[in-house]
């Protein structure tokens, strides 16, 4: 039997021995590109505030107002005496925002995934799963005890050889924009081959909401997908909105089954109604200034232009995350360590959040950066010769 813990010790020696430990920095400002962390102040290259909203004054000043309005606490479920006025309205919006029938608020995107997997899907039913999915939705997809298979990334024709007709149901589930590596996933083809095979599809669009799409609305909207073609959308707050939580937004159906049978969402706290007066506030920014995505778009353009003249690794992604590929893990931690000696937080992701012996920097650009951060970061990547 377990002893004191000592097998824990040695697990965590093992990880240590990989270079797969991970511990956590301190952080003492608000959010943004100027940060102090463990007291040293860094240009931050690592965050999902894609839009620059987390510290946004009239963000703040709906959530201050809210907090005068409703206290903090949300004191108990949306089903039982949390849901408020101001969660109702924040839904309405954000379906109309999607050109979606209804939306529903989760208190976190990995709390929503786990929740609408889990509640559609179970034995007898089939998921298929882009093999660089993000954990939550893999983790969704293991909860609920249907039939789970990874496919190729972005590989119809590996996707299309997979899928059976069966007797029970189908789901198709991918990343809109993927997490780690920043590239778009073929959203059309994946919603034709999904009618061809009666399926349902999923998106989580976690990295395009906010960033992509004409008023933001995201991957879907860029690509003009409907709602019967792309049935179920997963949507976060805590990214390119700059607040916190998620939701799902697809017909009438679809969200009273999730009223009824989301476990995450039955059995846990609603998010202060607070952060809902904030992500009305932050989602009319979202929909009204169109000249963030621009900015975004033109850093992006910068790096990439700069990164190719110094021939680095860069991967194939125009959305915000621009991620450099290394391979080995702690050639990446060092990398990782030597740009914060030079003053940018850029971090290194490894596995088990990516597969093995892909290891990189994932480089996220704001549109609160200036031009001159990006040729700071491209001059410091330069002098590390990676
Ligand atoms: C961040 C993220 C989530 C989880 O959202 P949280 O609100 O942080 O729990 C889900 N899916 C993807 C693709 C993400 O990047």
């Amino acid at each position: 039997m377990a002893q004191g813990f000592v097998d824990l010790a040695d697990e965590l020696q093992q990880i240590k021995q990989q270079n797969l430990y991970r511990s956590r920095r301190i952080i003492s400002t608000p959010q943004g590109v100027e940060i102090i962390v463990d007291g040293k102040p860094l240009i931050n290259f690592s965050s999902n505030d894609y839009l620059g909203l987390a510290n946004h004054p009239q963000v703040i000043k709906s959530f201050k107002q809210a907090t005068d309005q409703y206290g903090v606490g949300s004191g108990s479920a949306h089903l039982i005496c949390g849901h408020s006025q101001s969660h109702q309205a924040l839904e309405e919006e954000l379906a109309d925002f999607t050109g979606r029938d209804r939306a529903l608020l989760f208190s976190t995107g990995y709390m929503a995934n786990v929740g609408v997997i889990s509640a559609l899907m179970g034995r007898g039913d089939q998921i298929f799963q882009d093999r660089l999915n993000h954990a939550s939705l893999l983790d969704g997809g293991l909860l609920s005890g249907a039939r789970f298979k990874r496919y190729l990334h972005n590989n119809l024709d590996d996707l299309n050889n997979k899928i059976n007709p069966i007797n029970g149901r189908t789901l198709i589930v991918t990343d809109g924009v993927f997490s780690m590596d920043g590239d778009v996933a073929l959203l059309a083809g994946l919603s034709a081959l999904a009618t061809k095979k009666h399926a349902w599809l999923m998106v989580d669009d976690a990295h395009g909401l906010g960033v992509m799409g004409t008023t933001g609305a995201g991957v879907l909207q860029q690509l003009n997908l409907t709602q019967q073609q792309v049935p179920i959308l997963m949507g976060t707050l805590g990214k390119g909105f700059g607040t916190f939580g998620a939701f799902i937004a697809g017909s009438d159906v679809l969200i009273e089954t999730l009223i009824q049978k989301a476990r995450s969402y039955v059995f846990t706290t609603a998010l202060p109604a607070a952060v809902a007066e904030a992500t009305r506030t932050s989602l009319k920014l979202v929909i009204a200034e169109n000249w963030r995505r621009e900015k975004l778009q033109s850093l992006v353009k910068r790096f990439q232009l700069g990164a190719y003249q110094l021939g680095l690794p860069v991967m194939p992604s125009d959305s915000a995350i621009q991620p450099l590929l290394i391979g080995d893990s702690q050639r990446a931690v060092d990398i990782s360590e030597a740009l914060l000696s030079q003053g940018f937080l850029v971090s290194a992701i490894r596995p088990p959040t990516i597969p093995k012996g892909e290891a990189r920097l994932r480089i996220t650009f704001s549109a609160n950066h200036q031009p001159k951060h990006v040729d700071q970061l491209l001059d410091a990547l330069e002098s590390t010769s990676l």
